[in-house]
């Protein structure tokens, strides 16, 4: 099914195909507990993610082996999706931006990022 989303101000929007949401998926991690996201569980390949940005507006920071991705809008400062470390080139997107998904309603597990 197709998801929409956006970050807080809406310069940054995007759109992917997946599956329907029923969990979602935190992090121990010294990056995700910082931000206290709740992200997709499944990952989202790139030819499935269409981001749609004015220009400028979507900033990406890296640390350690820069492999991983986070990306967030320099206006409103929100985090709405990255690409994985774990496999690089996918995405999972921030649960708390998706049109129609209420994360607090979700089961969610925990990923031992801390321990990579
Ligand atoms: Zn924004």
């Amino acid at each position: 099914m197709k998801h929409k989303g956006s970050c807080h101000c809406g310069a940054v929007t995007f759109e992917f195909e997946g599956p329907e949401i029923t969990t979602g998926l935190t992090c121990n991690c010294s990056i995700c507990r910082r931000k206290g996201a709740t992200m997709t569980e499944f990952v989202i390949s790139q030819s499935d993610l269409t981001i749609t940005a004015i220009e400028g507006a979507l900033s990406t920071y890296a640390f350690a082996s820069n492999v991983a991705k986070h990306h967030f809008c320099n206006r409103c400062g929100i985090y709405p999706f990255h690409q994985t470390l774990r496999k690089p080139g996918y995405y999972r997107a921030n649960l708390g931006c998706l049109e129609g998904v209420d994360v607090t309603k979700l089961p969610i597990s925990v990923f031992d990022g801390a321990s990579l």
